[in-house]
């Protein structure tokens, strides 16, 4: 489809939405109404493109990749749209002559903060990844009332407030009335089977309504489109027998319970709530993507036979697992099969995705609560797992394994476990988190299946991250390469010809610069702080979680205080710490670190002795728009976690691209950084994972290093005595007694890499040259490659062809 559009078509058009939607004409209307008309002129296209899309895919008999996910972070949507489908002067130029500056539309837009951290962000990087390689993709989700919180910080410490999103996002969702299905939670059996896996019907009252909301995400150029339907939960419909029964408060409160299913966000990250919502919320969204998937295969064909044929249905995570037996008891109970087919066909369309090798995150459900929620789906599990240990019994496997495998054990229905039995593909997010699932979390399955395991890494949508972040730098890029690299990242290589070039080093520099500066305005104008862009600046941007060891990165700045003031007069190239994390809400600990962070910031700030060599930035409510200012003026990216407990990391990818050096240990896709830019371009230090396991092995003790290091003594001494009147004696007991994470373990070393990073950045002309061959080599870690992995690997899929490229042929 052709997205072009004259300044003369874009104005006719906002006015158009203006008058017939708002009621105003351009004279009148507000920033907040431009922004919505612009919008709704450029929905219209993605619907149309879309369509066009779709139909296309249709008569090719594309496979349709389905991507079921709790979480998709969006952010802002207008500029990514605008740059995919090229209409961004065009925008700009018809807005000016209506005395409008588009990028002031941009801000009037919230985040989508429909998720949590890097696993919704990279749901979010796949569907613009998915549409750019041309594969007829929908993600499906939930529509939550309030996305992830906003956080305010109160004397440092983290306040939740809910995050009013739908005003300003809702203009880019669609609502598919026709499409709405309902979600039968106790079962929907008509009749009494004879055999142990069909049971009798529970008598059902109320299903509850899912109702569609599609968001369109367009790829590169708008070829492809991918359509992310979220659903919204709605009391099928009011009991006005109940109500005039007198009965008011229960007719009231069932419409309630209800809605609650997608009131909000779980702000949950790597870490395993089992609450009887969030089951509800899970089971509520693979209900309806999986009858939604079911009904649009059954549109065009007979039956679901060629199921895994035309469709690949990937699970992201454990949250959507139940996709599994809510596709069996479709099979079964509305559409006829036999259990044997209806295994062999769910297995072939299910994948799964494992995102976390940490134990706490591993999702099990109390059976007794499993079962007393959705009762066929307990009593499919149950026929699963009976199956299983048959199977694997017949096969020879000793009990204990079996037991450990098994789908049900110890009163728990293990997602994991279930996810790959019964799926055809489990990945792992960086080659040594996929190394680490065959080792350790599943070693039992691997012997097994090894065939079902495989690596993916992830990826990020270069455009986003760099074009539309950084364009000074994607001008540079392309006025020395060609724009090539805009549609296959691999082309960045091309800029490993200049890497010892100085004319090219310095306008690097001049660019991050610019991009520092942009920065410290940002800080200024948003926090009221002050920064100096002429400083390094050194960014940690993240989930706040011990794994992490943000508090690592702290105790080394308070190291660095404490030496400043020792030697007032030592050479030290002024520095800016960035700190931007949320903490769940429950998790306490992680709350103290933050609190630590904040307090530790403002001693440092206002302590005239050191403040203009040494500050620390935290900024308030990291999200996806504070992440587009912060990398590209990252100058060293912070991606310290314990070795092995990371599984893969986005934000590394987007430092890289950005030309950051990373400061990492080797965990994660830092592994995978490191060996694409060679020991020199990269900062490593600390334990590798087998270090990690080894000294775990023989016990590790903390007071060691406490002893025996007497920086780490003096900045623990500290900590212990608090700053600012705030004390974190949890904090300091616990790093002093457990330090689970291995932080002053660490820490020697990573005290060390910091003072080589310092050394490095002396000499700018190295530094600059390793800043480009960071971006240069980063092209690996687009989402688009990723993409193009999981359909050659796991979906087996080919992306729709164009009139143009069928022509070639
Ligand atoms: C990329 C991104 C993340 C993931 O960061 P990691 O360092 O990989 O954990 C989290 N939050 C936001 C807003 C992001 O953009």
């Amino acid at each position: 489809m052709n997205y072009k559009m004259t300044p003369a078509q874009v104005q006719s058009a906002i006015r158009e939405k203006l008058s017939h939607i708002y009621g105003v004409s351009a004279k009148n209307a507000s920033d907040d109404e431009f922004y919505k008309a612009s919008a709704l002129v450029v929905r219209d296209l993605l619907v149309r493109g879309r369509d066009e899309f779709v139909h296309e895919a249709e008569k090719q008999e594309t496979k349709q990749i389905y991507y079921l996910c709790m979480e998709f972070l969006l952010g802002r949507s207008l500029k990514n749209n605008l740059f995919n489908l090229g209409l961004e002067d065009s925008f700009r130029k018809a807005l000016s002559e209506m005395g409008v500056k588009l990028d002031n539309l941009y801000e009037q837009e919230p985040d989508a903060g429909l998720g949590n951290g890097g696993l919704g962000r990279l749901a979010a990087c796949f569907l613009d990844g998915l549409a750019t390689q041309g594969y007829p993709a929908m993600g499906y989700s939930l529509r939550y009332e309030y996305g992830i919180f906003r956080q305010k910080l109160v004397e440092g410490w983290q306040t939740e407030l809910p995050d009013f999103w739908l005003p300003g996002g809702e203009v880019w969702m669609q609502k598919v009335d026709e499409s709405a299905i309902e979600v039968h939670f106790d079962g929907y059996i008509e009749e009494q089977w004879h055999d142990h896996y069909h049971s009798v019907r529970h008598k059902n009252y109320n299903p509850v309504m899912a109702i569609p909301y599609d968001l369109y995400v367009s790829g590169m150029d708008g070829k492809g489109i991918s359509v992310l339907r979220i659903w919204r939960a709605e009391a099928n419909e009011f009991d006005m027998k109940l109500f005039n029964s007198g009965n008011y408060m229960r007719a009231m409160e069932q419409k309630a319970m209800a809605e609650t299913i997608t009131k909000v966000l779980y702000p949950e990250d790597n870490h395993y709530e089992g609450k009887s919502l969030r089951l509800a919320q899970q089971y509520f969204l693979v209900s309806a993507s999986v009858q939604d998937i079911v009904r649009r295969h059954l549109y065009t064909h007979s039956s679901l036979d060629d199921l895994p044929k035309l469709a690949a249905i990937h699970l992201n995570d454990t949250h959507p697992v139940l996709a599994i037996p809510e596709l069996m008891r479709i099979m079964l109970d509305e559409c006829g099969y036999e259990w044997d087919a209806a295994w062999d066909i769910v297995t072939r369309t299910i994948a799964y995705t494992n995102h976390t090798v940490m134990s706490e995150a591993l999702e099990c459900w109390s059976a007794d609560l499993f079962k007393s929620r959705l009762p066929r789906i307990y009593q499919i599990v149950e026929e699963i797992n009976r199956r299983f240990w048959i199977e694997m019994r017949a096969k020879g496997v000793d009990e204990g394994k079996i037991w450990r495998m098994a789908p049900l054990n110890d009163g728990y229905v293990r997602m994991a476990n279930l996810a790959v039995y019964a799926t055809h593909s489990t990945n792992g997010v960086s080659a040594l988190h996929s190394e680490i699932l065959k080792d350790s979390v599943f070693h039992d399955f691997y012997t097994e299946w090894p065939n079902k395991f495989k690596n993916v890494t992830n990826g990020i949508a270069h455009r986003r991250w760099l074009n539309q972040s950084n364009p000074e730098l994607a001008s540079l890029i392309t006025e020395l390469t060609g724009d090539g690299f805009i549609h296959d990242a691999a082309q960045l290589e091309k800029l490993m010809k200049y890497k010892d070039d100085t004319s090219v080093q310095k306008k690097l520099a001049e660019i991050k610069l610019h991009n520092k500066q942009r920065l410290a305005e940002h800080v200024k104008r948003t926090q009221g702080q002050i920064v100096d862009p002429n400083s390094i600046f050194d960014v940690q941007v993240k989930r706040l979680h011990e794994y992490k060891r943000q508090h690592m990165n702290a105790l080394h700045i308070l190291s660095v205080y404490q030496w400043l003031l020792e030697n007032p007069n030592a050479d030290y190239t002024p520095h800016t710490f960035f700190f931007g994390a949320k903490a769940a809400p429950g998790y306490y600990f992680a709350k103290e670190i933050l609190q630590f962070i904040v307090c530790l910031a403002d001693t440092i700030n206002n302590d005239p002795r050191v403040n203009q060599k040494l500050r620390v930035i935290f900024v308030e409510n990291y999200c996806v728009s504070w992440a587009e200012l912060l990398t590209p003026a990252a100058e060293i990216s912070e991606q310290i976690s314990l070795a092995g407990t990371e599984a893969s990391g986005t934000s590394n990818m987007k430092f890289m691209i950005n030309g950051a050096i990373t400061l990492g240990t080797l965990d994660g896709a830092n592994v995978e950084i490191h060996d694409a830019v060679g020991d020199d371009n990269i900062i490593l230090f600390g334990m590798t994972t087998p270090e990690v396991n080894s000294l775990r092995a023989s016990g590790y003790n903390p007071r060691n290093q406490y002893e025996h290091n007497d920086i780490i003594r003096k900045a623990m001494d500290a900590l212990g005595q608090g700053f600012n009147g705030k004390t974190f004696q949890n904090l300091h007991q616990a790093l002093l007694n457990v330090d689970q994470y291995m932080a002053l373990a660490d820490f020697a070393s990573y005290s060390h890499a910091q003072q080589k990073a310092e050394q490095l950045y002396k000499d700018q002309t190295k530094w600059n040259s390793m800043s480009l061959v960071n971006t240069a080599k980063a092209g690996i870690f687009a989402a688009d490659r990723a993409i193009r992995d999981y359909a050659n690997t796991i979906w087996l899929a080919k992306p729709v062809e164009t009139k143009a490229e069928t022509k070639k042929k």
